[in-house]
């Protein structure tokens, strides 16, 4: 048994400088593999939140006047800290999430790939250029910054979540104040003092812990101009229409239900090792984990039944500190408590349950919130386990007897992040691919998050805005297009005009 912790409070981290912050609220941060309280988060009251935003707007003249390859600089000398605080980094995440060391690296090496893309900003904001769009008249395009910047993350990825937004935010020239999940908010502190260390002017980069007091301070203040979102879609839908409706520009991406199809001339060895990772890694508390097989074919998914059982009950479950656990716990005793009873859902709507994880348990850590792989089979399209957003280590496994009816799954589903198909016929493939209503799509790769370089976001209800994050498109949400008509007086002079002249004449 692990001795008991005294839970300490966490600061917010406010123009430069840690803040105990004004609110008498707090909430509790669990260490999920025993279940104890080890920290209490302060929960930023309005005025704890307009203290952020002061200081991200008192910053924002100067930051935006800032050269960008100055600010690629910061950026370089950030990522580089990131690396080397690798160990510290993840030992954060894992401690707080729950997620092993070696999946908590791997998220944190791919929040420094957005970093990274983060550094090419002087590229990324070339604009565009037409000389003699008229006589004498030339005509330029540029990206300018939005303004301050709000980012809303969710607790399943406490560090690569927020680097999807904040260096892309800040390397655009906008100033931003970040409000992590408070279940998991040490890691985007420690971010914020180590951009500092990199060289950030005070203010560009702010963290306030908070829960919705906090988020509706940021979605109402008339001086936040933009916020990114990731979390869950009744929260997700809440945040854009009342972003919007104070006149904010919003991306909020959301909830998942990801489906891999399984045709029958698909390489049942790949699959089985997909499948494997990619619904039980990180105890399926990932947007991108797969959380529904659909097979086409009774033989075809006898076979991955067959195969998924005994791996599935030799999955290794334990702490981050164990360094053989293959999976750790589930966030919080209370999402425990919400997966599990979604698997007891399941045996009352009469799913199959092949493989029932509920009795796993830990050995010296009888408190933490474990749950062991749990596959349901005989899953059908009116069930509650096939519809709704679990987000624990629960697969379901769909039988269709056609691609067409998997296809038809997969477009009716109200979400639309991910889905991958695993085949080996081409034409399948390409059909798939082309016609899915899904915003992120595999080819034999079961979670297709996009590199640094392309952007992330889903359709459906896995999104509400228009622009992804990252990539391309994370430059578009945090930038803004002016476009400069100039002539100089050496140009054709043609006197006071009163009309529109066609394109040409100026
Ligand atoms: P959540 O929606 O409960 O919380 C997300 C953020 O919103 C947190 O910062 C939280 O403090 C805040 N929040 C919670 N309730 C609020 C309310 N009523 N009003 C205003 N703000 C509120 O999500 P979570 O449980 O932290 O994360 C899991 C969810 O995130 C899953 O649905 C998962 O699919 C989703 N997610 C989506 C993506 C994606 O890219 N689409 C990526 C990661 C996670």
């Amino acid at each position: 048994m692990t001795a008991k912790p005294t839970p300490f409070a966490l600061h917010h981290f406010i123009d430069g400088k840690k803040v105990a912050g004004a609110s008498d609220h707090f909430g509790n941060i669990y260490n999920p593999a025993t279940g104890q309280v080890t920290k209490r988060a302060p929960l930023a009251g309005a005025d704890d939140v307009r203290k952020a935003i002061n200081s991200a707007a008192a910053a924002l003249q100067g930051w935006s006047a800032t050269p960008p390859a100055r600010r690629a600089q910061v950026l370089f000398a950030y990522r580089d800290l990131v690396k080397r605080h690798m160990d510290e980094l993840a030992e954060i995440v894992s401690n707080e999430h729950g997620k092993t060391i070696e999946d908590a690296k791997g998220s944190i090496t791919r929040g420094v790939e957005v970093v990274e893309f983060a550094t090419g900003i002087p590229q990324l904001l070339k604009g565009e250029y037409s000389e003699a769009v008229a006589g004498g008249v030339d005509s330029y395009s540029v990206r300018q910054p939005v303004g301050v910047c709000a980012g809303i993350t969710p607790f399943n990825f406490p560090a690569m979540v927020p680097m999807w937004m904040f260096p892309v935010a800040i390397a655009c020239g906008n100033t931003f104040v970040l409000k992590p999940s408070e279940k998991v908010p040490s890691c985007s502190l420690r971010m914020a003092e180590l951009m500092h260390a990199a060289g950030l002017p005070d203010g560009v980069l702010n963290v306030v812990i908070g829960d919705k007091q906090a988020v509706d301070t940021l979605l109402t203040d008339p001086r936040v101009a933009a916020v990114s979102f990731v979390g869950s879609t009744p929260v997700g839908e809440y945040i854009y229409r009342t972003g919007c409706a104070h006149g904010k520009r919003v991306q909020a991406l959301c909830g998942a239900k990801n489906h891999m199809v399984v045709m029958p001339d698909a390489d049942m060895d790949q699959v089985t090792d997909a499948v494997i990772g990619s619904a039980y890694g990180s105890a399926g508390e990932r947007c991108m984990a797969i959380s529904v097989v659909v097979v086409v074919g009774e033989e075809t998914a006898d076979e991955l039944v067959r195969r998924l059982t005994p791996r599935i009950q030799a999955l290794k479950v334990g702490p981050y500190t164990d360094l053989a656990a293959e999976m750790g716990p589930l966030v919080t005793p209370e999402h425990e408590q919400k997966v599990r009873a979604y698997v007891d859902t399941g045996v009352a709507e009469g799913a199959d349950l092949v493989v029932d994880g509920r009795p796993v348990k830990v050995a010296d850590h009888e408190g933490g919130a474990f749950l062991g792989g749990c596959l349901f089979d005989q899953v059908t399209p009116q069930m509650r386990i096939y519809r709704d957003e679990i987000f624990g280590p629960v697969l379901s496994l769909v039988r269709v007897d056609n691609y067409d009816t998997a296809k038809r799954l997969v477009n009716d589903h109200e979400y639309g992040n991910g889905a991958a198909i695993f085949t080996r016929d081409g034409d399948c493939a390409r059909d798939f691919t082309s016609s899915v209503r899904i915003g992120m799509v595999g080819v034999n790769v079961p979670i297709p998050v996009p590199v640094a370089y392309h952007s992330f976001g889903g359709w459906k209800r896995s999104l509400f805005g228009d622009h992804y994050m990252h990539g391309p498109e994370g430059v578009r949400f945090y930038t803004r297009l002016k476009t400069i008509t100039a002539r100089w007086p050496s140009g054709i002079k043609d006197g006071a005009v009163f009309h529109f002249k066609a394109g040409g004449e100026h």
